[in-house]
């Protein structure tokens, strides 16, 4: 089963609508997950990448994630539209 979308900006896998972030009146973002994005803004516009991808080390470890999708998904972040601006 592969995921449609993943989040725009964290990599997350967005499954179904339950997981999507919320557009200012309450349509679903097809773009960003429910945690980096609600009510038509991002949760955290402050984050820079690094940030992000200590974030999802972070979480993805908790999760007890193997090594190679957390790589996998590290490597995706630069490539998301949220992060194609910034300069690393
Ligand atoms: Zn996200």
């Amino acid at each position: 089963m592969m995921p449609k979308l993943i989040c725009q900006s964290c990599t997350m896998p967005i499954d179904n609508e339950a997981d999507a972030g919320t557009e200012k009146g309450g349509s679903k973002s097809t773009e960003y997950c429910k945690y980096c994005y609600q009510d038509g803004a991002l949760v955290n516009p402050e984050m820079t990448l690094p940030q992000m991808e200590e974030l999802i080390t972070t979480q993805m470890k908790k999760m007890n994630l193997p090594e190679s999708i957390i790589q996998n998904s590290l490597s995706m972040l630069p490539r998301l539209k949220r992060w194609q601006k910034e300069k690393v």
